[in-house]
């Protein structure tokens, strides 16, 4: 029973960083990685080069973990990029890890990606009937073989062809001995900002990593765009033609840090934002407000604001429960939660309290959380989620269940509160959701993907590829 299940959240794929001109690109590379923790915890990857070379190393666990031995001592070179993973798409085997590092007839290629390709089997398929065999399971090799196969000498032009077969969520970090490039899907799915530092540049799935390492923030990779950057400095070509964006929502919800600007607009600010937007639309009698730590403290102090309700810490959170903290069985796990939080007592002894949470995905971890804080003494328990409800799976690159075992897909509101045993639920609407995230934006659902609330899917998906491939043939 891993922590994920102890712990009943959606899960982010992977974060990725790059650096292009810094002498100390690998030490740059592993602060940044170190910053996006929070996106992968599997396995950690750097490869660098030094315009002859790659010098890479790749270990399992946290980035600490991963390069606890010195590794990154032996990394040096002015290029480099990095990653880290949670699996979702492929084993979790260090063969998965990433960066990805592939030998073909014009060099070498190390690839870290974000997201998820949803038509990667039906392309596996076709180049393994070509001939082309896969060193894993991961759907990012997919991309490598389309780039070794192109026939194309220059890496953009192999990686933009390669690129147009693709479908899905894909923030991508390409690199070879001299050169960096950046990729973003058509539907800008994934974050990827561009930084300097020095002379430099510096690529990011979070601009929280920027401030670690001093690097200025830029712009955005846009949808559809490629951007490489080389010794002839910075220059960008197109993927696709223009498309709308689709930004996952769920980085504003609950993926990216707080201290993050996705696409120009802060995540703290944006799930305040959610937070009073939540209070507009379903407020409550109650006497304290408290957020479930730490994705959903923004919200909660949003909520407080705007309804007057003191917000208090009634929840605080053990950082120091491993990731493979594991429990056998059913009373244990509930014991796992307590692990993780424990209830300030004399914060809701005696109270109303609202507990607001960002997501509520099979309703486990909720229905103990309410449990504790009744059995701290509270005197009523109103959940208030700052997201719509969860009812489609993501095929972008997030680990959610299928419908079966998303709670709000099989049951109503009163039952979901029902079996979250709280006093009373409220969701979050989705036209809350966009208008408290706030992007100024004139594309459809203003340029957020809200797929897993509305079942409306920005790209085509493939749910079983293998029947597509067999009609296919
Ligand atoms: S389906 Fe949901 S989790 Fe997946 S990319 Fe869209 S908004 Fe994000």
């Amino acid at each position: 029973m891993s922590n994920e299940v102890i712990w009943d959240k959606l899960n982010e794929e992977c974060g990725i960083f790059g650096v292009y001109g810094h002498p100390d690109a690998p030490q740059l590379s592993y602060y940044g990685i170190h910053s996006l923790q929070h996106r992968g915890q599997e396995s950690a990857g750097i490869c660098a080069a030094d315009g002859k070379q790659f010098k890479y190393h790749r270990g399992m666990g946290l980035v600490t973990e991963a390069f606890g031995n010195n590794e990154l001592e032996q990394i040096d070179g002015h290029l480099a990029i990095g990653h880290v993973r949670y699996t979702t798409a492929g084993n979790r085997k260090l063969e998965d890890a990433q960066p990805l590092i592939f030998k073909y007839s014009a060099g070498n290629l190390a690839l870290a990606h974000n997201g998820n390709i949803v038509n990667a089997k039906q392309i596996k398929h076709q180049l393994e009937r070509q001939g082309s065999i896969f060193q894993t399971t991961s759907d990012t090799e997919v991309i490598a073989h389309l780039i070794a196969r192109s026939g194309y000498e220059r890496i953009e032009d192999a990686a933009r062809e390669s690129l147009r077969m693709i479908k899905g969520a894909y923030a991508l970090l390409i690199m070879t001995e001299n050169k960096l490039i950046a990729a973003l899907d058509p539907n800008g799915l994934r974050p990827l900002s561009i930084g300097t530092i020095g002379d430099g540049y510096v690529l990011s799935s979070e601009t929280c990593a920027f401030d670690v390492i001093g690097a200025e923030y830029l712009r955005e990779v846009q949808p559809g765009e490629l951007v490489i950057i080389d010794e002839h400095g910075i220059h960008s070509e197109r993927i696709s033609g223009p498309t709308p964006r689709a930004i996952c929502s769920f980085e504003y919800i609950y993926f990216a840090r707080p201290d993050s600007d996705i696409d120009q607009i802060n995540v703290h600010q944006a799930r305040k934002q959610l937070g009073r937007q939540l209070a507009l639309e379903a407020p409550v009698e109650a006497d304290v407000v408290t957020g479930v730590p730490d994705s959903s403290i923004s919200a909660a102090i949003g909520y407080a604001e705007a309804t007057g309700i003191p917000y208090e810490l009634g929840l605080i959170k053990n950082r120091y429960v491993g990731r493979t903290f594991i429990q056998p069985s059913q009373e244990l796990r509930a014991q796992g939660v307590r692990m993780k939080l424990s209830v300030v007592r004399k914060v809701v002894e005696g109270k109303r309290v609202v507990m607001i949470d960002d997501s509520i995905v099979r309703g486990t971890t909720c229905n103990r959380i309410v449990r504790m804080l009744r059995e701290a003494g509270a005197k009523e328990v109103h959940v208030r989620i700052s997201s719509p409800p969860v009812k489609n799976p993501c095929f972008y690159g997030i680990d959610t269940s299928d419908r079966e075992g998303l709670i709000a897909a099989q049951k109503t509101l009163d039952q979901m509160c029902e079996y979250i045993g709280a006093d009373s639920l409220a969701f979050l609407s989705v036209e809350g959701l966009v208008e408290g995230i706030g992007r100024d934006d004139l594309n459809p659902n203003r340029g957020h993907c809200l797929a897993c609330f509305t079942g409306q899917y920005p790209t085509e998906i493939y749910e079983d590829a293998d029947d597509q491939y067999a009609s296919l043939v």
